[in-house]
């Protein structure tokens, strides 16, 4: 196997091992590296555009700039943990039909969605749960 399709074939694997949900570049390189297959930012890069190309991965621009990378399968949205910055999957809440009755109301033709809401994680929400426990907090 050459080198590149080394790099393509081990991002996969990373993914499928599923130790994290969404990947940067950032984690890719590290994870590539703790498989003994280091590589630079540009490889990573390349081979990550061409799998997504393939559609065997699925890319993700958050509002922070840095693309997420997560494996292509079924459809789900996502939260942005803003104190842990974990991409966390949650099940769709579109219902169905809606993308159909936005295409009537409005004449567009909607494709695909990626809705990403922010808060927060199950870990970070337990380390902050006396916080924000309670519709109307005590303020002193
Ligand atoms: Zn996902
Ligand atoms: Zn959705």
């Amino acid at each position: 196997m050459g080198r590149k399709a080394r790099v393509s074939t081990t991002i996969v694997a990373l993914m499928q091992a599923g130790e994290r949900h969404a990947w940067t570049l950032e984690a890719l390189q590290a994870g590539l590296a703790a498989r003994g297959e280091p590589a630079d930012f540009s490889s990573i890069f390349r081979a990550t555009e061409k799998l997504a190309a393939e559609r065997t991965i699925r890319k993700m621009l958050l509002e922070d700039g840095r693309a997420r990378y997560e494996l292509a399968d079924s459809h789900h949205d996502h939260l942005h943990c803003t104190t842990c910055d974990a991409l966390i999957p949650v099940p769709c809440v579109i219902r169905a039909g809606a993308s159909a009755a936005l295409e009537a109301e409005i004449g567009v033709a909607i494709d695909e969605h990626q809705l990403v809401f922010s808060g927060l994680c199950p870990k970070c929400r337990g380390d902050e749960a006396p916080r924000r426990r309670g519709r109307s907090p005590a303020r002193k």
